[in-house]
């Protein structure tokens, strides 16, 4: 199978991956809304064992207890979110992805922490926390 990769906004950090994600979601938390200055970001989620860094490795920013945000020292773009609690795993923030058609979200999670101004009229289930 043909890797899939991606990059941050000035390509200093690039990846690529092989298998299809273990999920793909839509997030609301108020964490990633402030890391990206977004009212929403989007995450699809790779065994660590397909997922490879073929550049330099990103920055990291303990976000909270047991959570490493991973992002470009010289862009600033986000790249990755990695958990304690999935040691095993990296969620990948989906518009690094250099084809957009690689990620189909699936669901969003921590929808009651969503901005109110935001309409999403899609048909995926919304789920109150992660
Ligand atoms: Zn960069
Ligand atoms: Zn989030």
């Amino acid at each position: 199978m043909t890797p899939r990769t991606g990059r941050c906004l000035c390509g200093a950090i690039t990846y690529e991956f092989t298998g299809d994600p273990l999920w793909r979601a839509h997030c609301h938390c108020a964490s990633c809304r402030k890391q990206t200055s977004s009212p929403m970001t989007s995450f699809f989620c790779v065994s660590l064992d397909n997922f490879v860094f073929t550049s330099e490795r990103p920055a990291a920013f303990n976000s909270s207890p047991g959570v490493t945000r991973k992002f470009c020292r010289q862009c600033g773009s986000p790249i990755a979110y990695q958990s304690v609690a999935r040691p095993d795993q990296i969620d990948i923030y989906a518009c690094t992805l250099d084809d957009h058609k690689d990620f189909e979200p699936e669901y969003h999670v921590f929808w009651d922490e969503r901005v109110p101004w935001l309409n999403i009229e899609d048909e995926l289930e919304k789920k109150e926390d992660g």
